[in-house]
């Protein structure tokens, strides 16, 4: 059974989660609009077409914000405290939620250059993760 914190793929996520463990990040563009965006939705936030597909990222991107976490008592936080989790802004647009890894907090800020890394989380019966890591 899937360690109970990690996410559960829904009909519209589905496709990102499995890019994911194929070492690829993907995003949506839409192509009524023109518009991209994450996270995962089978109609455009813009427009409300249906008319979606997706799209690699170069898992380029900045940190557009971002928050430390120094206590959380659940396992298998607790043993990463300190750790930043952030908001990073694509190069191709969109922003994702992720973690901030490889990087002590404090030498983490807006507008860092990062790149996206994938984890595999929760073991064997786990899934792999994009987090980012600060640019090389
Ligand atoms: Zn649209």
């Amino acid at each position: 059974m899937a360690a109970w914190y990690l996410p559960i793929p829904d009909s519209e996520s589905e496709p990102f989660w499995n890019a994911a463990a194929e070492g690829r990040l993907v995003y949506q563009h839409c192509r009524s609009c023109g518009n991209d965006y994450h996270y995962p939705r089978a109609r455009c936030p813009h427009c409300w077409s249906d008319q979606v597909e997706w799209r690699d990222a170069s898992g380029r991107g900045t940190v557009y914000t971002y928050s430390v976490v120094r206590q959380n008592p659940m396992p298998p936080f607790r043993e990463r405290v300190p750790y930043a989790v952030g908001i990073v802004e694509l190069e191709e647009g969109p922003r994702m939620m992720s973690a901030l890894v490889e990087a002590r907090p404090e030498d983490i800020r807006i507008g860092l250059p990062v790149e996206v890394v994938f984890e595999r989380e929760g073991g064997d019966d786990g899934m792999v993760v994009p987090r980012f890591r600060p640019a090389r």
